[in-house]
């Protein structure tokens, strides 16, 4: 088939390359030009997972090698990235320093590696899209940069099948006459954002802290305050990608709010006090997007071009990639049929509500720590129930591909984000909160392999091996079948 992928973006370059890896006649058409400043950068165990399965299925080495943080630092040194361990989270208060010494610190660690050599990565996207385009190219794709794409340059091109892969630049919305569906998402924020040099550690300026399961600071850092919450994104190399995102605009210009909230956060003004902005300091307001649609007959949007909810909880790799994979597995045969793109629609748009309704409720629970970290739960428990099924249990290309994501069509999960949005609209008192803790505990047991919402855990949650196999028959395996298993857990082989 002839197939033109519009926007090189990691996904957009990745999808063209595995379409020409297949034998199709691809077309890589780029707005602007490699290598260039992007954001979304912490990945996770599902992104590298996923990864790892495509590197495999499509002799992909490199992919398989920028799955985990030891590897990437053996074989692209040259490609820059960050430790990410896990998920931190602090919950700072106006005018107080963040103090680690109460009966029970605002502070929640989950793991998502055991070790750094199998860690996840942030990926400083300047390198890393760069690096796919190249590799795009090397695989036959025809790659043209700094074109302004119109239907009229596609009908000459004469393509079968158009992928959007413009993220926010909507290319295909634009084409089509693709409605907004912008008014059905809960979640509205603004982002305030930069890279920097010379943020200090969490570790240096809060002494004292307990030890936790990784070091706190190599990880993706969340600070959650009354206005919303920041993003901390520390990369080897010393910069630190950061933004705050604000659920009301503040007055003022970028630099007089960012200066305003570290005054007002007296921890995270310490922190990046003495930092220095690689680039101006930037404001978007309302960064969510939603379309009504995200495929149709010769064309299908890539996740990002559809919709974005929000930073927290990193999922626009991890949903990029899995959507990724679903069309290649499409693209095996003879390109998507009507059906595929009836069953992809449905699927993006499922799961483009389960984020949306997964970050609203985190925002509502952000007023009070016991809440918010009892929320995590679901997004914890979906995850590595997911992670650890799709890694430990045999099973088919399109079974793992088309599973949905967060949780997605599963009837212990799938409901879980919604019902929480409901629920904590109402958890005003102590014995609200209490009861809705109990609820999310009760809720995620039957898919709780890791022992999330353990109150003795003290909101420290390391990767727990013996805990897992404790736990087999939440996965359907047997104590022996998942011991013999573990490996797999690793990330395999190369070839496995
Ligand atoms: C503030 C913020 C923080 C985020 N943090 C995370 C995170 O921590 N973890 C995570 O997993 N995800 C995160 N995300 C989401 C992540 O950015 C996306 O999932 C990811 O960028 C998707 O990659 P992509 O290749 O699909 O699109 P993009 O990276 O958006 O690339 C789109 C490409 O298309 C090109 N383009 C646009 N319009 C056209 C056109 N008309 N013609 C040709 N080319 C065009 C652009 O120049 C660009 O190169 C974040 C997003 C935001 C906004």
């Amino acid at each position: 088939m002839r197939v033109a992928v519009v926007g090189s973006g990691f996904a957009g370059s990745l999808l063209a390359r595995i379409l020409a890896v297949q034998g199709h006649d691809v077309a890589l058409l780029e707005r602007g030009t490699h290598p260039r400043f992007a954001i979304g950068e912490s990945s996770t165990p599902l992104a590298n997972l996923t990864l790892e399965r495509l590197a495999r299925r499509y002799g992909l080495d490199d992919c398989y090698d920028l799955a985990a943080h030891g590897r990437w630092v053996a074989r692209f040194p040259e490609l820059r990235r960050g430790l990410k361990r896990g998920f931190t989270f602090y919950r700072h208060h106006a005018g107080r320093p963040f103090s680690s010494n109460g009966h029970r610190p605002e502070r929640l660690l989950v793991a998502a590696s055991p070790n750094d050599h199998v860690a996840d990565n942030h990926w400083l996207r300047a390198d890393v899209d760069h690096h796919f385009v190249r590799a795009a190219m090397a695989a036959g794709v025809e790659y043209r940069d700094r074109v302004e794409v119109t239907s009229a340059m596609l009908d000459d091109m004469r393509v079968d099948f158009v992928v959007d892969a413009s993220g926010p630049g909507g290319f295909m919305a634009r084409r089509l006459g693709i409605p907004s569906a912008l008014h059905r998402m809960h979640t509205n924020a603004g982002l305030l954002f930069s890279h920097f040099d010379g943020v200090r550690l969490m570790s240096e300026v809060v002494p004292g802290l307990p030890a936790g399961p990784y070091p706190d600071d190599w990880a993706a850092v969340h600070h959650v305050i009354d206005e919303g919450w920041m993003y901390s994104l520390r990369f080897d190399h010393g910069v630190t990608s950061a933004g705050f995102l604000l659920k009301h605009r503040v007055p003022g210009t970028p630099d007089a709010v960012w200066q305003h909230l570290l005054g007002r956060y007296p921890t995270i003004g310490v922190l990046f006090g003495n930092a220095k902005p690689l680039m101006p300091l930037a404001y978007k307001a309302r960064i969510q997007h939603r379309l009504t649609r995200a495929a149709g007959a010769g064309w299908a949007m890539l996740p990002h071009a559809y919709a974005f909810v929000d930073p927290l909880f990193s999922t626009g790799i991890a949903w990029s990639l899995r959507a990724i994979e679903r069309l290649a597995l499409c693209f095996e045969n003879r390109g998507p049929s009507a059906q595929d793109l009836t069953r992809y629609d449905a699927l993006l748009g499922a799961e483009a509500d389960q984020i949306d309704a997964l970050v609203a409720g985190s925002y509502i629970a952000m007023a009070r720590f016991d809440l918010f970290a009892a929320h995590t739960m679901i997004y914890f428990a979906a995850v590595s129930f997911a992670e650890c099924r799709q890694r430990l249990v045999q099973r088919d290309a399109e079974t793992n591909a088309w599973s949905g994501f967060l949780g997605v069509g599963d009837p212990q999960l799938g409901g879980l984000p919604r019902a929480a949005l409901r629920r904590l609209r109402h958890a005003r008192t102590p014995a609200g909160r209490k009861e809705f803790v109990e609820w999310v505990t009760r809720s995620i047991a039957p898919r709780n392999v890791c022992g999330f919402a353990n109150h003795a855990a003290h909101n420290l949650y390391p990767v727990d091996l013996d805990l897992l196999v404790e736990r087999h028959a939440v996965l359907g395996l047997s104590r022996d079948s998942l011991i013999t298993a573990l490996p797999a857990l690793r990330g395999g082989g190369w070839t496995a």
